[in-house]
């Protein structure tokens, strides 16, 4: 099957969060089963530059506002996956992260900067595509900035591939003001309650649910959450009328990256058989973070965006009381101001016991992950999680609150579960600070009796996370669609 894989971030091209480490891993792992994936990218400036062996591919006109664009096809510096960046400077060429400006907003022109991103891919899905030679049979794209690749299709008169959303999550939308609707160049007729309207906008991930294909989520029980008012952030109705079409896959990680044994960040590289290694990661981690020096201290790690969702805020409020007890916190993030700042003060007043990096940093992640005795996830809604999986893989049991994909991935110790060799973490049920602080005493406790954390940590360490599962399952989507209706590329 020929594949177009739409994303607006990939590992190692460019990241903020975990859509980039599904787009760098899920496509490899297709091709690796035989499948032809290209995946379509915004050709931002580290994306131009990280392409391996990249060329101009073809100039693309009569595109809304902006006129042309030009495809650059290159490769995956790491996995060799074919990409096709859309080159753009006005568009994407910019300081910031590839959403906000340097002051965290919204970059104003986003409609129009994914907007074009979904207008090429329904192009290249269509039998319109200037590509001639390599046109898809589904266009897998995802979340809210791929969202109007379907409705362009519909719109269109040339006959289109499949298309499948996956959904990250469905916190982000991409709502934007009704004008959009004809800047953009859809019909103006297709602002309906039955097309691209969503409570009086425009709404991006609104049409990709309406109109796509098939829709996927990131876990079986984020799948069932958004169907629901808790989770569903006024979409539920949509969505429940399309239960059918929805299927929860859990993300896979890749596990060369990450990989205790050969990690390039770690001083002292370890697997389940060698924990004692483990211990001199978390020794360094203390030096480097200028922890007190105390290997016996419970070290609590998190790396995360700092937004309500993440409950972080739950951790503050139960801090005081874990440092009495003698834990340390290891925290790299960045995101709301007053999260930044209360963790800031705690570290001030505790400096020997917390750490606060804000910012993004990729080996720091990788030694708190290593480093730390347990991982720390109190989300309120959580569609997938990738931490809490890398904590397993780097013998960190996670404690973690069940929801979404951390539901389907963390498997609660108790007397049962340690008999039987499932239990990998620490689970709780309500999202308030005293659910929170009870489940980290109950990890410390566990913590303290070293033979069962052990345990605990080679259990998950033995667990399969790897992408082949999760593969075969978004396989088998694309092939029931295309069942339905030869795909564009096979009636060529
Ligand atoms: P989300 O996508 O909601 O932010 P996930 O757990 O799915 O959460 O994925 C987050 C990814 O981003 C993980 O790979 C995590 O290690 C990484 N990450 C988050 N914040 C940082 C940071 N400040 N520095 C480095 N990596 C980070």
């Amino acid at each position: 099957m020929r594949i177009l894989f739409v994303t607006s971030e990939a590992f190692p091209l460019i990241k903020t969060g975990g859509l980039a480490d599904v787009s760098g891993s899920l496509p490899a792992a297709l091709r690796t089963m035989g499948e032809d994936v290209r995946l379509l990218i915004p050709g931002y400036r580290p994306v131009l530059d990280k392409l391996s062996n990249s060329r101009i591919l073809i100039e693309m006109q009569w595109l809304p506002i902006v006129g042309n664009v030009t495809l650059i096809a290159g490769e995956m510096p790491d996995t060799g996956v074919p990409v096709i960046a859309i080159a753009c400077t006005m568009l994407y060429e910019r300081d910031g992260s590839p959403y906000l400006d340097a002051k965290g907003r919204e970059w104003v022109d986003n409609p129009l900067r994914f907007g074009i991103l979904s207008r090429v891919a329904a192009i290249l899905g269509s039998q319109d595509s200037p590509l001639t030679d390599w046109i898809p049979d589904i266009v897998h794209f995802n979340d809210w900035q791929g969202g109007l690749t379907p409705a362009f299709m519909r719109h269109s008169q040339a006959a289109c591939a499949k298309t499948v959303l996956s959904i990250h999550n469905l916190a982000f939308q991409g709502n934007c003001a009704e004008e959009w609707v004809e800047k953009l160049g859809l019909p103006p007729a297709a602002y309906h309650v039955e097309g691209l309207e969503y409570f009086g906008q425009l709404s991006f991930l609104k049409a990709g649910v309406f109109y796509a294909d098939s829709i996927t989520t990131v876990s079986p029980t984020y799948a069932q959450e958004i169907q629901t008012e808790e989770f569903g952030f006024g979409m539920q109705g949509l969505l429940s009328s399309r239960s059918t079409d929805i299927h929860g896959i859990l993300n896979g990680i890749d596990t060369r990256e990450w990989n205790p044994a050969i990690d390039p960040h770690l001083a002292y590289p370890y697997d389940a058989e060698h924990l004692e290694q483990k211990s001199l990661v978390k020794q360094a981690l203390q030096h480097r973070l200028g922890l007190s020096q105390d290997a016996d201290a419970p070290l609590l790690g998190v790396v995360s965006r700092l937004a309500n969702q993440k409950g972080l805020d739950l951790l503050l409020e139960c801090a005081d009381s874990l440092l009495a007890q003698g834990c340390q916190i290891a925290l790299l993030g960045g995101g709301e101001p007053l999260l930044e700042h209360g963790f800031w003060r705690l570290s001030l007043n505790h400096p020997q016991q917390v750490s606060v990096n804000v910012g993004y940093n990729e080996p720091l992640s990788h030694q708190i992950m290593a480093g730390a005795d347990m991982f720390i996830m109190p989300s309120r809604f959580e569609p997938c999680g990738l931490n809490q999986m890398y904590g397993l893989r780097y013998g960190t049991p996670p404690v973690v609150r069940r929801t979404g994909g951390l539901a389907d991935s963390v498997c609660d110790t108790n007397a049962a579960n340690l008999k039987d060799g499932s239990a990998t973490g620490f689970t709780f049920g309500l999202a308030d600070s005293p659910s929170l602080l009870e489940c980290i005493q109950r990890a410390v406790e566990y913590y303290h009796n070293k033979p069962v954390w052990k345990l605990i940590q080679q259990n998950g360490m033995a667990r399969d996370l790897g992408w082949d599962q999760s593969a075969r399952e978004y396989r088998d989507i694309y092939r029931s669609l295309l069942e339905e209706d030869k795909g564009l590329g096979t009636r060529n």
